[in-house]
């Protein structure tokens, strides 16, 4: 895999350190085993898996590497950072002749680990390995994960309820990737000057991901940002619109294939909150819900000066140029999600006050950001009035005890009217406009509180929430019987809310 750029400036050899005392597995996907990995799922069950993940068994002729980056964290150059706990052990060309490169995350020290333990709590490889999944199902471009282990090897970490050092088990999960190149991965060459190395990178980059450019074209640079950009911020757009706060928004967190990576401190909002910070080490909300779109763009700009060493001046300057034109890409994105989560196909004048009016309902409401939508969507159009009758919708209850939500929902009526004017019955545009809608708002997300019910059983051996909660996330848009029972989709218990997710995994 990596015999194209065989260098230390990019790679160092790093061997797993296999995780020792009592190691069991937690849970697979089994999605990912079977379809990306070409696994019968069952194979999970034996000893050998368990030895594989854990870095003991790797297979014939695995060089395993570790990656070297750099990055910009909360705004300021961090220097070289790389892989301080993460192998690479190899690239696995699928039955649907897809490309797939293996990760370890937790598998122990690497060249690039700055004194740290090269290891990963169980709790953030749940974490990992769930939000991963659910993104995936949840239409979001993201990286995989395929199995957690966990062992009886202690490590002891910071600041998770109480702010007080615990002892934690250490736990590795195998993660997948098309790549794992980083913004950070080329601006750590271009800022120590390897503008050689820096141009093999970009061009082993564009050659390996992006067919559609090509290597002998001079503009591919600009191309490969454009790209890049656009994607990065596609994918931005249905975090907003899933109200998903990643939490760690560095340059070293940020995929060059503009997918979502490196989970850690991330959260669905519960009660609307623009400024909502899923991190509680944020402590200046640098990375709430509503800044992502202008911090993801920041982070395209370091990306753009990266790249600026290998551009003609013209080139540089048609750089800025896109650069410019992203903030008005994303916001239209974004209003795109929002207007297909209310059911409306195309932008029409209003349209965006619309939506920001029913956003700043929520939020002065405290109503929930997933249950509103979905909740949105299961009205039958003869329950589209001003009073919410039904017990069940509790937040679109919530929500109808602002004072323009009357209001609103006349506006809305009549916007989706004007849509149905155009259907050939309205009986069937009002079938369509909520399949539509049901398709879009899921009824599960990995709520933080669930997440931590099950992280609390698993720290005491009990795997049977986090599997539980991995079949529901497979199918978010389902109402699935036992989670109704276990009230995933219901208001969130009220300890839910004082949660602190910390980045200390
Ligand atoms: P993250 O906050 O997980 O994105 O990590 C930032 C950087 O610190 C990455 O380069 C990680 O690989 C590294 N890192 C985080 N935790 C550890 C650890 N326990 N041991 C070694 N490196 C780590
Ligand atoms: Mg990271
Ligand atoms: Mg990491």
């Amino acid at each position: 895999m990596c015999t194209k750029v065989t260098t230390e400036k990019v790679y160092g050899k790093a061997t797993p350190i296999p995780l020792e005392n009592n190691v069991r597995l937690v849970c697979v996907s089994v999605d990912a085993l079977a379809n990306i990995l070409d696994m019968d799922p069952d194979v999970s069950n034996r000893e050998e898996f368990v030895e594989f993940v854990s870095g003991r068994k790797l297979p014939y002729g695995a060089l395993p590497i570790a990656h070297r980056y750099g990055g910009h964290q909360y705004g300021l150059w961090a220097g070289q950072l790389g892989d301080g706990r993460a192998h690479i052990i190899g690239e696995y060309v699928n039955s649907r002749n897809e490309r797939w490169q293996l990760q370890l995350k937790g598998s122990g020290p690497t060249p690039y680990s700055r004194m740290r333990d090269g290891r990963l709590v169980l709790r953030a490889a749940i974490r990992e390995m769930v939000v991963s999944e659910a993104c995936h199902y949840l239409g979001v471009p993201t990286t995989r994960a395929a199995a957690v282990i966990v062992s009886d090897e202690a490590v002891v970490r910071d600041m998770y309820y109480s702010g007080c050092p615990r002892r934690e088990s250490a736990a590795v999960v195998l993660r997948l990737a098309k790549c794992w190149f980083r913004f950070g991965s080329l601006e750590v060459l271009s800022r120590a000057g390897e503008l050689t190395v820096l141009r093999q990178l970009t061009d082993f980059i564009i050659k390996e991901h992006f067919p559609d450019i090509h290597l002998s074209d001079e503009n591919r640079f600009i191309r490969l940002f454009s790209d890049i950009a656009h994607r990065t911020l596609d994918m931005v757009a249905k975090w907003q619109g899933l109200g998903f706060t990643h939490g760690l928004l560095n340059t070293d967190n940020m995929s060059i294939l503009g997918i979502t990576m490196d989970y850690g401190p991330f959260g669905f909002v519960d009660s609307y909150d623009s400024g909502f910070v899923a991190n509680c080490s944020d402590g200046e909300g640098k990375y709430a819900l509503a800044k992502q779109p202008d911090v993801v763009v920041w982070n395209i700009g370091q990306l753009a000066n990266a790249l600026k060493p290998l551009l003609t001046s013209s080139q540089q300057v048609h750089m800025l140029h896109i650069l410019k034109t992203l903030d008005t890409y994303c916001k239209n994105k974004i209003l795109e999600t929002f207007l297909m989560k209310i059911g409306l196909k195309e932008e029409r004048w209003g349209d965006e006050q619309l939506v920001e009016k029913l956003l700043d309902m929520m939020q002065q409401t405290g109503a929930d950001f997933t249950a509103t939508f979905r909740q949105l969507a299961e009205l039958e159009p003869s329950e589209l009035v001003s009073e919410v009758k039904i017990s069940e919708k509790w937040s679109l209850k919530r929500l109808s005890s602002h004072a323009s939500w009357g209001c609103w929902l006349d506006q809305y009526r009549e916007r989706l009217d004007k849509e149905a004017v155009d259907a050939s019955s309205v009986g069937m545009f009002e079938d369509e406009r909520r399949r539509r809608m049901l398709s879009v708002n899921p009824i599960y997300v990995p709520r933080n509180w669930i997440l931590h019910e099950a992280i609390v059983d698993a720290e005491k051996d009990d795997f049977g929430k986090v599997q539980f909660l991995l079949e529901v996330i497979r199918r978010p848009y389902d109402i699935n019987p036992e989670a109704e029972l276990r009230g995933f989709s219901a208001q969130p218990p009220q300890w839910a809310y004082a949660l602190k997710i910390s980045c200390s995994t």
